[in-house]
């Protein structure tokens, strides 16, 4: 899995495998401004060297006072299994479990496992312990992971009730689950007849790891990232899929598993991390008594050897499944990208930071050698997934290359990226670069983002401590930035030196392409198929009726409602009462609405503005996602775009553009649209945050037709490869598009058609139509008169935010006077519509339902985010993943629209039917007093989401949503009852009238086009 972070539909991610991680952030910790709390200084003085606590003994302890915590590292004595412990004044406790697991072939086992330890314990025997926990839990966050080499299982809560009880079901389900061979075949693979009421129907294979992994063989980035690891650490566990090739899994036993199990999951191949305000004592207390006492020490052996290093590079070719959105006339093209293997370990954690700011300075940003050398070339559309450095596994390794490119032009790609390294050893970086990149580090490690303590232990399992590094000295970030800064002084050709034995003179490297063939999939499909082939012959008539029996078996336990009643669970009365009020103040600053919020920010300034597009001409509005993305990025003012991206990375933590719709929260004939502004820097660069925008708003150039089309043609690549790893997005923003105002503007801007859109502006040689649409956005949305500020800041610096604030207000345009943001949509008159989005390049779907309700101030708005719930988790989780072998599906309430989803999902149309079930199951009221408390729970876990402070005042700010607002929401969800559950299933989603949208985005089918649906090319 991409640790996607987990939005609105963060279900979809729950369960998922990490195999290649997105360039990575230097460090998202976040200092808080609290000196020295009491939970940091009694951590270290209750925790020395040499002392014993619960069989465990302490081996180190530290402060690490510019992040605001102490860490302590100990062994336990009778099994070896370790435990880090980070104390930090945060009610966001986290724990997590990692185990270093090293498949050795590609059959998916360690996958397969971490998604069946989930299904059943010892001490808590139901059916599937993980999807019956999210309900009955506040998590911030939980999920499990398999990565190459390790699989880990994390949570995080701000109640210490819920801790304790999720502790005790990850504990139980890693260390002592059930593993029945039914929930191999159920999460794993197995064999079934096509139709359980025919015993001579076709076989076919059926496992949600098997979809799953099916639909994960068509993301052509995904491939990518792991055909370089395997590529360059070809001689361990890397050279296979941990994930598991469908063409492989079938080839995986039950006993294979158990026996990977009782190695891999042991407590001394264990190590055990917890964070937050709670104290350690308890932690190992229950860790102890329910895990390590029941276990005795083995030689688990999973440490991965380094990889020798080559004398010589190599070259490879590997096929892959062709892009989804390709069409017949579209040029061959292929991504080819040269990968190194650098760092000998990733567990010197100075060694890794410097490397990190050498790749960083080599590929990041319009200044960077390979931007320079490969982007503006032309020869490709964007760098290829995975530009960058990844420490995750037992050797680092650093990748550049490029998308779509000719497959003539490998070559000479290969010898621009060697004469670049060649170039930069000789030469060096210019220092301004290199300061602004420890101007990002700082910034980085005072701005917060979600789950500081998940995020925490992902970066450092993923980098050290999962190949036993020094993984509190990778803590110690101040005073690795000042050795860093030490060593370069020391000597000016540090990181020349570095660029030399890492690239030039390194022989170790590949230089990898990968080529989208059709017959990639066909291949794939007719091994499936010989393999059913086979198996459908090797059986016996009586095997046959076994199967049979068997399939009919695990139908009939999907039916049967699992006893969830061993599983611990927050109650209701757990829940506070009252919203957290905002504290906000809002005032005029030179005619223009400013609201702020001063509360400590960690000594950043949070900036947002919202500017309104009703003025925009009707035809304009397709572009004004591009512009968004362009404004930062072309030249302004009397800067070119080299020196903006520059000053951006120098002064400010972030500036980006996007657009903004919603419906009104009272009157739902009214949309807000708008361009909204976020940008946020140091207090001492709060001068330079209104500079750089006062030059964006004065005068954008839309004339650098070259640079324009390079960031095009990024853009329009990365949309597409969002198809699949998103494509429920799309099925969801398509199916709500014919029913509403603001769902019609979202499609436009985030849907299908702005995908098209994209394409052809990208394959398109004239840019002068474009340009003048760019030009016109400019001078009606970059205009204060119809804007609102919202600024977070601590209290100190509000003078300084002021004083700065009028100076850029002062100077930008402000010419309209007629405007209103809201705009009303009395007249538009939704309509009910069917469509399939097809390709023939995709195996499995993603189907959507929606249909609209009523806006957040109404009554039932409450009732039917209540019902979203309940019928996740208590009908379509069933339904869609368990039976239908889909990868997930649920339905949400967001805005006015209620919205069923599936993904990759193999039986859309069985799907759309279930959505229609579940309102009907709904309608009759068949659920219970749990069911409901459950989903009033779920919906409080996702209301009550920590508020960073980047986003403090934004419901308030974006909507218009007082504390007072979403009281009212809190009391009515308390009470909503069965009656009302009901009600809103009948009235919203089965009555005669309701206008349905529905799509599908997936391969052909001609049961949809019999069904009458509309039918469309992607
Ligand atoms: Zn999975």
């Amino acid at each position: 899995m991409w640790l996607r972070s987990a939005g609105h539909l963060s279900r979809l991610s729950a369960v998922s495998r990490v195999r290649c991680l997105p360039p990575r952030r230097f460090c998202n910790a976040a200092a808080q401004s609290v000196a020295e709390s009491n939970v940091v200084s009694e951590t270290q003085t209750k925790y020395p060297v040499g002392s014993k606590h619960h069989g465990y003994t302490v081996s180190r302890v530290e402060n690490v006072p510019e992040l605001s915590l102490a860490a302590v590292l100990l062994t336990h004595d009778k099994t070896g299994a370790q435990h880090l412990h980070v104390a930090r004044e945060d009610r966001n406790n986290a724990f997590g479990v990692l185990l270093r697991t090293i498949p050795c072939d590609s059959r998916g086992v360690a996958h397969i496992l971490e998604h069946s330890t989930l299904c059943g314990s010892q001490r808590y025997p139901c059916r599937n312990v993980f999807f019956s926990m999210l309900p009955r839990s506040l998590a911030t966050f939980i999920n499990a992971f398999t990565g190459s080499d390790m699989t880990l299982y994390p949570f995080a809560t701000l109640n210490a009730k819920d801790f304790n009880n999720l502790l005790s079901v990850y504990l139980d389900c890693v260390f002592f689950p059930r593993l029945e061979e039914a929930d191999f075949r159920q999460e794993g693979w197995r064999l079934e007849q096509e139709s359980l009421t025919d015993v001579a129907s076709k076989l076919q294979f059926k496992g949600i790891v098997y979809n799953e992994m099916k639909g994960a063989y068509h993301e052509q980035g995904r491939m990518f990232q792991d055909q370089i690891q395997r590529n360059v650490l070809p001689s361990n566990t890397y050279a296979h899929d941990s994930g598991g090739d469908p063409m492989d899994i079938p080839d995986l036993t039950w006993k294979q598993l158990t026996d990977f199990h009782k190695r891999h999951y042991h407590p001394s191949n264990a190590k055990f991390f917890t964070y937050g305000d709670l104290p350690l004592d308890n932690h190992l207390q229950r860790i102890s008594d329910h895990v390590l006492t029941q276990f005795e020490r083995i030689e688990p052996r999973t440490e991965v050897p380094s990889e020798d290093s080559w004398t010589e590079p190599m070259r490879k070719v590997v096929n892959c499944a062709p892009d989804p959105t390709a069409t017949e006339g579209d040029k061959k093209v292929v991504t080819s990208a040269v990968a190194y293997k650098v760092l000998s370990g990733c567990t010197e954690p100075l060694e890794n930071l410097t490397m990190s700011i050498v790749c960083h300075l080599l590929t990041s940003g319009p200044n960077s050698p390979f931007y320079q050398a490969l982007i503006e070339s032309g020869m490709g559309d964007a760098y290829s997934t995975g530009t960058g450095l990844d420490l995750s596994p037992r050797n680092g390794i650093f990748s550049v290359g490029l998308r779509n490119i000719a497959e003539e032009d490998t070559d000479k790609l290969e010898s621009i990226i060697l004469s670049v390294m060649e170039k930069v050893a000789e030469e060096g970086f210019p220092m301004e670069q290199i300061n602004a990149v420890l101007h990002q580090l700082e910034i980085d490690q005072k701005h917060e983002e979600q789950n500081y303590g998940v995020n925490m232990l992902l970066e450092l399992t993923m980098s050290v401590w999962n190949h036993d590094g020094d993984v509190i000295g990778s803590l110690r970030r101040g005073e690795l930035v000042d050795q860093f800064k030490a060593a370069l002084e020391a000597d000016p050709e540090f990181l020349q030196k570095k660029v030399r034995q890492y690239f030039v003179e390194n022989q170790h490297r590949v230089t990898l392409t990968m080529v989208p063939t059709a017959e990639f999939m066909g291949e794939r499909r007719l091994s499936e198929e010989a393999r059913l082939q086979k198996a459908s012959e090797a059986l016996s008539e009586t095997d046959r009726q076994n199967l049979l029996a068997e399939g009919l078996r695990m139908e009939n336990a999907q039916n049967e409602i699992s006893d969830v009643s061993s599983l611990p669970s927050i109650q209701l009365q757990d829940i506070d009462r009252h919203v957290k009020e905002e504290e906000l103040s809002t005032e005029s600053v030179d005619g223009t609405s400013v609201q702020y919020c001063l509360k400590p920010t960690n000594g950043l300034t949070y900036y947002r503005h919202l500017s309104s597009i009703t003025a925009v001409q009707a035809d304009a509005v397709p572009y004004l996602p591009l512009f968004c993305h362009l404004i930062t990025r072309v030249a302004c003012n009397n800067m070119t775009y080299q020196q903006l991206a520059q000053e951006l990375k120098e002064h400010l933590g972030g500036l980006s553009a996007s657009c903004y719709v919603a419906p009104h929260y009272i009157d739902d004939q009214s949309i807000e649209q708008a361009i909204l502004f976020r940008g946020f820097c140091l207090d001492r660069k709060i001068p330079y945050l209104f500079s750089i925008l006062s030059d964006i708003f004065s005068n954008p150039h839309f004339d650098d037709v070259a640079h324009m089309k390079d960031l095009i043609k990024m853009r329009a690549t990365s949309i597409k490869a969002s198809l699949t790893p998103s494509g429920h997005h799309y099925a969801m923003a398509s199916a709500a598009s014919s029913l509403s105002p603001h769902g019609r503007l979202s499609e436009t801007f985030g849907g299908l058609s702005q995908m098209a859109l994209m394409r052809q502006i990208a394959d398109s040689e004239d840019l002068t139509e474009v340009q003048e649409h760019l030009r016109q956005l400019a001078s009606s949305v970059l205009d204060i008169s119809e804007s609102r500020l919202a600024i977070n800041v601590e209290a100190a610096q509000r003078d300084t935010v002021e004083n700065s604030l009028l100076n850029f207000l002062s100077g930008v345009p402000r010419d309209r006077t007629d405007l209103d943001g809201h705009v009303q949509f009395g007249n538009f008159v939704g309509e009910s519509k069917k469509r399939l989005f097809s390709s023939k390049a995709l195996d499995v779907s993603y189907a959507s339902h929606s249909v609209r309700t009523v806006p957040y101030s109404h009554d039932d708005h409450s009732h039917l985010a209540v019902l979203a719930h309940l019928l996740t988790d208590k009908f379509l989780h069933r339904e869609i993943r368990e039976k239908g072998g889909a990868y997930g599906g649920g339905s949400v309430m967001k805005n006015d629209h209620f919205t069923f989803y599936s993904y990759r999902d193999p039986s859309p149309v069985k799907s759309l039917e279930s959505f229609t079930k579940a309102a009907e199951w709904a309608a009759e009221g068949a659920f219970s007093d749990t069911d409901i408390d459950e989903a009033k729970l779920a919906e409080f876990s996702k209301l009550d989401k920590p508020v960073l402070p980047a986003s403090r005042g934004d419901r308030q700010f974006l909507r218009g949503i007082s504390d007072k607002a979403r009281q009212i929401n809190r009391d009515r969800i308390f009470s909503v009852t069965r009656n009302d559950l009901v009600d809103v299933a009948k009235r919203y989603i089965l009555a005669d009238e309701v206008k349905h949208g529905i799509a599908v985005i997936g391969p052909e089918s001609q049961q949809l086009s019999d069904s009458g649906f509309e039918v469309k090319q992607i």
